[in-house]
């Protein structure tokens, strides 16, 4: 399918009403074709509107019929074929596996999405049937069940122009749970995000499914964010991105005179900590799984190994040493965007500028490059200087990490614990022994991060349903939610109880006959059975 620049509202391929904007090759700054529409607040408004007509008609479709939507959204991506994988590599430099692998696991979460909910778990239905009888008062018949929660804003994110934007896990998520999306594109990647759009509005059309129930907007500015968090027909807001626009959509949507839920995973250091035995016995080892951890993607992963801690020994050193050498082989990388590309040499140059911290480490220079390249860089400090600088916890994105020399494994749990929300936390440990000694630091990352790793690193972020991707604040906006696996979709439901409705008209699936052969929890117990 052909790019065209324009903006998808309610159905219609609309040209931007304010001007254009163009995406560049980040790996040798040339300038993208074609250029791209930025939406008015008049098209916004038009979207939103259409987005609410939709959500009345499109919540009220069946699971298999949004199950046959979501199957078909994954069709519809692949069968753009190559010309996805071209677009994503020219407009954010990554290589063709990562291109092609990134849609393989957008595709495969729909596809999951679409199975998932024909099993109708996330609906919780629980029923209480009545006792007319019950003394001292009766009880009505209660029946609760989880329903869609209205249009969703999602934020395309630049890091995954396909997992993490249009068709990405926060779309996925809520037209899984019956909820219309608007997305807002990342500027970085708008030819990727209308392809997309184009193959999810095909699926629609295919599949009988409202025409506003995916739409996409552009802007290369805040407008076009802000006037979507704000309009009333939103119910919530995914997002993907940094602590700061995470933050300003947040406040945002809690200054509404209806505040929503922001559903934002923002900055995350991903610390990793490497126990004595597990140095001792393979410190060279653990520097090489380091290095393709803190390079791959040119760091740009939101679960990218950012802090190492270790009690600082000759085991320690060997790592570093040899961390650094397998770092002085990796080439300079290209990075999304000229933006995210100057952030990481200036978020560098602040660790660098703190007294204490030196760089004992780097990649290839960028200077043959003519495009957005970074450096990968490996810092130390020790640990008084970390604990007195909280500079030294911001996200620097991109290929850098810092290694925090600890006197003991106290002050690994002192820094632990003084951490601020994180996504990960990893330990490496030389075996299930050394791992037993350190139950303390299990337990103490369980109560700072979303997802605890044993002995690997937090980069690769499986896509299942007992994956979570999210952690505490600043990590993400709410810390009881995960953004991947199937448990996202919690975000975009809400509970109702139905008291004393009669049979025929309740949702099919807290009717008596139980229709859709759901596991519902009646008067306590978990059963199929209809109810008599
Ligand atoms: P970003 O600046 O947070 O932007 C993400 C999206 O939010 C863009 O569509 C952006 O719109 C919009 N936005 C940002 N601030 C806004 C505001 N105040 N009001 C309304 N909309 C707003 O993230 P980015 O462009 O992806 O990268 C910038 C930095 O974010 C990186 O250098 C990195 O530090 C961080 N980042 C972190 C992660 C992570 O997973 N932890 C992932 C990606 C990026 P416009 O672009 O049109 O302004």
């Amino acid at each position: 399918m052909a790019l065209t620049g324009k903006q998808l509202i309610n159905g219609q391929w609309q040209t931007g009403e304010v001007g254009t904007f163009s995406a560049k090759d980040p790996s040798n700054g040339a300038t993208l074709v074609p250029e791209y529409g930025i939406a008015s607040l008049q098209q916004v408004d038009a979207a939103v509107a259409a987005a609410a007509d939709a959500f009345a008609v499109y919540r009220q479709t069946s699971l298999a019929q949004r199950s046959a939507f979501l199957h078909a959204c994954a069709d519809e991506i692949m069968a753009l074929g190559d010309a996805l994988s071209e677009q994503v590599m020219a407009e954010t430099g990554y290589p063709k596996g990562r291109a092609e692998g990134e849609r393989a696991r957008t595709c495969g979460q729909l596809h999951m999405f679409a199975d998932y909910i024909l099993g109708g778990e996330y609906l919780d239905p629980r029923i209480d049937t009545a006792m007319p009888d019950r003394q001292p008062i009766p009880r009505p018949d209660l029946r609760y069940v989880n329903q869609a929660l209205g249009p969703v804003v999602v934020f395309g994110a630049s890091n995954f122009p396909l997992a993490y934007s249009v068709a990405g896990g926060d779309t996925a998520s809520a037209l899984a749970a019956g909820c219309p999306v608007i997305v807002k594109g990342h500027p970085s990647h708008p030819g990727t995000g209308e392809l997309v759009a184009q193959a999810l509005f095909s699926a629609a059309q295919k599949t009988g499914m409202p025409a506003a129930v995916i739409q996409l907007l552009n802007d290369v500015g805040h407008e076009v964010g802000s006037a979507l968090v704000q309009a009333p027909a939103i119910k919530a807001v995914g997002f993907t991105g940094s602590l700061k626009g995470g933050m300003a959509l947040f406040n945002l949507a809690n200054a509404r005179p209806e505040p929503i839920p922001v559903f934002a995973e923002m900055g995350s250091i991903n610390p990793v900590v490497m126990l004595p035995k597990a140095l001792a016995q393979s410190a060279k080892e653990l520097a090489t799984g380091f290095v393709g951890s803190l390079t791959m993607g040119t760091g740009q992963f939101c679960v990218n190994p950012g802090l190492i801690l270790a009690i600082d020994n000759a085991d320690l050193t060997t790592f570093i040493d040899a961390t650094a050498a397998a770092l002085s082989a990796v080439p300079a990388g290209v990075m999304l965007n000229a933006g995210i590309c100057s952030a990481y040499e200036q978020g560098a140059s602040h660790f660098t500028d703190i007294a204490g911290v030196e760089e004992v480490g780097s990649g290839g220079n960028t200077e043959a490059n003519s495009g957005s390249y970074a450096q990968a860089k490996l810092l130390t400090t020790d640990a008084a200087t970390f604990l007195a600088q909280p500079a030294l916890q911001e996200e620097v994105f991109g290929p850098l990490s810092l290694v925090v020399k600890c006197q003991n494994t106290q002050q690994i749990k002192q820094i632990i614990n003084s951490l601020k929300g994180q996504l990960t936390g990893t330990l490496r440990a030389a075996d299930d022994a050394e791992l037993a000694e350190h139950l303390d630091l299990i337990d103490a990352f369980s109560q700072r991060v979303g997802r605890v790793v044993i002995n690997g690193f937090p980069t690769g972020v499986e896509v299942c349903p007992a994956m979570v991707h999210g952690g505490p604040f600043p990590a993400s906006t709410d810390s009881r939610f995960t953004s991947v696996g199937t448990a996202a979709i919690a975000r975009f439901v809400r509970p109702v109880c139905y008291q004393a409705v009669p049979d025929g008209l309740l949702p099919a699936a807290l009717q008596n006959a139980n229709p859709l052969a759901l596991t519902r929890v009646v008067n306590g117990n978990p059963t199929k059975d209809p109810i008599a």
